[in-house]
């Protein structure tokens, strides 16, 4: 696909001759003539009208936009997920349809710890982010190059990067501040083993796997839930850099990885992950030896196999950088109907943190960006925002409604309730069993006539400019609060009520 702002100019005005090309523009697309400073004589100093300059210094000078705290550095491409293996009875996943099934995909690859600039071939963990852009919404799945992570408590999770970031005064790694926190955080032995070992320093994205690492649920068309972790096994084999070979890359090419991902989609050999599931159930979450929830931890794969789902290609470069892979936004909170989180803290941590640092870097209106908008219709009351595309025109705004043709939830797509301990999680129902009467009519009776007739003037001249059922629906809910309180507004509306009664009655 090419990109529409690199071809942007196609209908605009063209430079004839032998130079056949676009006419350069601003922003505002108006052609520009001329592409010098404008100064009062050829030595003169700058004028202030010269917008031209201004808009591209301005412009410019606004170019960065806030890097990843963690993750910064990064490489991301387009590809296709394909159904090899029917687990339909495990998730109602739309992706996960059918055997065969394809959709199309996002990932983008990282180092956690170094910035922007950062070299490639670091020891690191790197993450593997994948976004699917299925018809019932975009998932997201917020992984990493291991199966487990450092910490269980989302509370040490900002300490954690801390120590893996700068000292604060020498603006250095240090290692103090790295073993400080690890000797008093023994459940970072796992990964700790894991970055130390050779597989703590790969040699491109494309010889890594990638693990989702969290435990979600998967919930299949009856609504029964299954615990489930996911792995993607890279068919180009794992491998790694010896620390005298890593010193060497980076000596010679700080982006080792970024070129060997791009070259190898650029010519046409696609990298493939072969995507498995690994499923537990309740029952056996109930009889495991070790939380299943705790991030730390693996699910042997001899107590819960492999079970192969399907495969995930690369192949397309992304056009763009900076629109494509920088503004990337990826979030475990972007699920689907048929997966859903499960009660690992760092999960639920991460529902909430990776949402947010979107809305710090990108805007409220960041899934509105092309690499981050779901292929599929968007229809909700979430409205306006700075950098708003006004997608929604003059569709209603806010909920509920009885607008005919506005988007309703279906009851198809509710989670069933969740029983954790004897609570039992659910989206209860905050309108009923509930008395929304009896107080409104107690104040009501104090009131003196004429405050009574106040009252319901007041009330009838704001509701008598509603629609005519609007009227009626709200008419009913005043004669349950006061059969006065709803006859003296009837009037002022102009209703019979007595007809409408009788004619009831017949
Ligand atoms: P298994 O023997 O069934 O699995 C071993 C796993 O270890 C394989 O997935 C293998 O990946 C992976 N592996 C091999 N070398 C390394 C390394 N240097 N760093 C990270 N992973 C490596 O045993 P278990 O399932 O009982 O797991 C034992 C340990 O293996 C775990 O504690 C964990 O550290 C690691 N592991 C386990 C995973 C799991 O989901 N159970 C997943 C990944 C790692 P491959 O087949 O791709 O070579």
């Amino acid at each position: 696909m090419k990109n529409s702002q690199t071809n942007g100019h196609a209908n605009g005005p063209t430079r004839g001759g032998a130079e056949n090309c676009p006419v350069l523009t601003t922003a505002n697309g108006a052609p520009i003539g001329v592409q010098q400073a404008l100064t009062a004589g050829p030595r003169g100093p700058l004028l202030m009208q010269d917008v031209q300059l201004l808009e591209q210094m301005q412009h410019f000078n606004r170019e960065r936009i806030p890097e990843r705290v963690v993750h910064a550095k990064g490489s991301g491409a387009y590809g296709t997920f394909t159904v090899t293996n029917d687990v339909t009875k495990h998730t109602r996943a739309a992706i996960f349809a059918k055997v065969g099934k394809k959709t199309e995909a996002f990932l983008r690859f990282s180092t956690v710890a170094g910035e922007r600039g950062a070299a490639d071939a670091e020891r690191d963990v790197r993450g593997f982010a994948v976004k699917f852009y299925t018809e019932e919404g975009n998932w997201d799945l917020v992984g990493n190059n291991t199966p487990v992570f450092f910490v269980r408590d989302p509370y040490k999770f900002q300490n954690f990067i801390h120590t893996q970031k700068r000292n604060p005064q020498t603006n250095l790694r240090d290692m103090d501040m790295q073993w400080d926190f690890w000797s008093q955080c023994p459940e970072s032995l796992h990964q700790v083993t894991i970055l130390f070992s050779d597989r703590g320093c790969p040699a491109s994205y494309r010889h890594i796997n990638g693990y989702g690492s969290h435990t979600y649920s998967l919930i299949n068309s009856s609504g029964e839930r299954v615990w489930c972790k996911f792995h993607f096994k890279t068919r180009q084999g794992i491998k790694n850099l010896m620390d005298d070979q890593a010193a060497r890359v980076i000596g010679d090419d700080r982006e080792s990885h970024q070129r060997d991902l791009f070259n190898a989609i650029a010519k046409g050999d696609f990298p493939k992950w072969r995507v498995c599931i690994q499923v537990m159930t309740q029952k056996q979450a109930d009889g495991f030896r070790w939380n299943p929830f705790d991030l730390t931890k693996v699910w042997p794969h001899k107590e819960f196999p492999l079970i192969e789902v399907g495969e995930l290609e690369l192949n397309r470069n992304p056009s763009n950088y900076h629109a494509e892979v920088e503004q990337a936004a990826f979030k475990p909170s972007s699920l689907v109907p048929g997966i859903g989180p499960s009660p690992d803290k760092m999960l639920q941590a991460r529902l909430m943190s990776y949402a947010d640092t979107h809305l710090h870097r990108l805007g409220v209106n960041h899934h509105q960006i092309p690499v981050n908008k779901p292929r599929c219709p968007v229809m909700n009351y979430i409205r306006d925002g700075q950098s708003t595309l006004g997608e929604y025109g003059s569709a209603p705004n806010y909920w509920p409604n009885t607008i005919p043709g506005a988007p309703k939830p279906d009851p198809v797509f509710a989670d069933p309730a969740w029983k954790l301990g004897e609570t039992i999680v659910d989206r209860f129902d905050s309108t009923v069993d509930h008395d929304d009467y009896t107080q409104p009519g107690n104040l009501y009776r104090m009131f003196d006539d004429a405050h009574r007739d106040r009252l319901t003037s007041r009330i009838a001249g704001v509701l008598g400019q509603a629609r005519k059922d609007v009227q009626m629906r709200q008419l009913c809910h005043f004669f349950r609060v006061d059969e006065d309180y709803g006859r003296r507004i009837a009037k002022k509306l102009g209703v019979d009520v007595d007809s409408m009664m009788a004619a009831g009655a017949r």
